[in-house]
């Protein structure tokens, strides 16, 4: 299958099984932004869910937060967004296409007679590069002025740093210890694209992790295997993770060292997640612009420090389009092709479907109460329209891993038959124990 063309079946498959849906559709959609339908709702918060289990509740260490989105604007001058957070953008004036200055495609420089436009082949029609800065801004009471602007936050992890000491003393959390938080993070990109994988309002899972000095290399280490194991664990094809070390180029002024988790997506291979020793940067940058002490006191050692900061930074976002791609295929069954989204039952939408097999003899109403039982345990789906055949196709683009079906044995011998969705195989389980039979493997991952 061309990369390409998978993107694509992804794309029209999201939208007639309501995974995900263009924002403002019937008024022609807003560029790079993303509506997620019944189906993929419940997949994201499956990820976003299973993130807050591992990152908070499995551990004693880390401590959860959600933070408001706005933010008072020092906090951006202090992080260096105001000032650094930005793009050079280049327009070309003939086909008012936009590019990022330094896009490869572009032949000579911006702003120059020989500069050609990648996209209408125009020479000397690019503009010079211009600033364009990522954050979205808006007015904070009903003056539009200067003084009243405060931005969309760009990422969630500032959110977190200046709440550092409100959970430290709230929680009498001592260090090392992090603090955790799934959110909405905006950025005004300025070459979106590839569906859900760059949009311009996505969801973030930030974890900063305050270690003393000195233990930061040890705990970033821990921290990237977690993380990649944290990947592993959705299910996703281990051949298409691996890990990108930053190069001197790439890494920020004050990082440590960062690595990113990256998945092979038919578009290349991209980051998912980024794993950063941020060193004691963010603290010290809040301490110095907020005149507020940050420091911390260890008592064992009788020592007064700036904590350093490992983070872990993943898109909710990304994530789920990486189980979409890695979950996609296609296979000939008697003739016949049928997709299949194969995700691991922990993360799937719709853990169950339930058929009647034929619309009498009381199998739609054993169906239905069935179905009522299974749905108080876990999201299932009923379906009585069409040949039983056609039914499980459904499901199977659904991604449900099991199709529970009620047929002319049930009201004798008090059983259904369960089919496994990869591979189609059919088992007799008693009507009394379909239900745990079904959670037991959707709990197992
Ligand atoms: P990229 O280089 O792809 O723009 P980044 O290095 O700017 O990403 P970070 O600032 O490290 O990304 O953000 C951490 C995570 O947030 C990324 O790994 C990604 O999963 C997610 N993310 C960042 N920008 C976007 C976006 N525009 N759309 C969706 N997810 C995003």
């Amino acid at each position: 299958m061309a990369d390409t063309t998978l993107m694509d079946k992804l794309v029209s498959l999201c939208k007639r099984r309501g995974f995900v849906f263009q924002s403002s559709e019937i008024y022609g959609g807003l560029g790079s932004v993303w509506d997620y339908g019944p189906l993929g709702v419940e997949l994201k918060k499956n990820v976003k869910d299973r993130w807050w289990r591992a990152m908070v509740h499995a551990r004693d260490d880390i401590e959860g937060l959600d933070a408001a989105i706005l933010m008072h604007p020092r906090v951006w001058e202090a992080s260096g967004h105001v000032a650094g957070f930005t793009d050079p953008l280049v327009d070309c004036r003939q086909c008012k296409n936009r590019f990022r200055g330094d896009d490869p495609r572009i032949k000579g420089t911006p702003g120059q007679a020989d500069a050609q436009c990648p996209v209408c082949g125009s020479r000397g029609t690019l503009t010079e590069p211009r600033l364009f800065n990522l954050m979205f801004k808006t007015f904070m009471g009903p003056v539009e002025e200067q003084a009243a602007v405060v931005y969309l936050r760009p990422e969630t992890a500032q959110g977190i740093y200046v709440n550092y000491l409100n959970v430290l003393q709230s929680s009498r959390q001592k260090i090392p210890f992090g603090i955790a938080q799934i959110g909405k993070a905006f950025r005004n990109e300025i070459t979106p694209g590839n569906f859900i994988f760059r949009t311009r309002e996505f969801e973030q899972m930030e974890m900063q992790f305050f270690v003393k000095p000195g233990t930061d290399a040890e705990w970033f280490e821990r921290w990237r295997e977690w993380r990649m194991q944290w990947h592993h664990d959705l299910g996703l094809s281990p051949a298409r993770l691996r890990w990108h070390q930053h190069g001197p180029d790439e890494l920020a002024h004050y990082a440590r060292a960062a690595f990113d988790v990256q998945y092979e997506f038919p578009f290349g291979w991209q980051e998912i997640e980024g794993i950063h020793n941020r060193g004691d940067f963010d603290l010290g940058r809040h301490q110095e612009y907020s005149g507020k002490k940050l420091d911390y006191f260890e008592q064992a050692a009788n020592e007064r420090f700036l904590p350093y900061i490992v983070e872990t930074s993943a898109g909710a976002d990304r994530v789920t389009l990486t189980l979409l791609v890695d979950a996609y295929r296609e296979e000939e069954v008697e003739g016949d092709t049928r997709v299949v989204l194969g995700f691991h039952p922990a993360v799937a939408p719709i853990k169950a479907g339930v058929f009647p097999l034929v619309k009498k003899d009381g199998m739609p109403e054993m169906a239905t109460a069935l179905y009522h039982d299974l749905k108080r345990r876990f999201p299932s789906f009923y379906d009585d329209s069409g040949a039983i055949g056609r039914r499980y196709r459904r499901m199977d683009e659904a991604g449900t891993p099991f199709g529970v079906t009620v047929d002319g044995e049930t009201a004798s011998a008090r059983s259904v038959t369960v089919r496994h969705r990869d591979s189609m195989q059919q088992k007799r389980v008693s009507v009394d124990q379909v239900a745990d039979y079904v959670a037991e493997r959707v709990n197992s991952g």
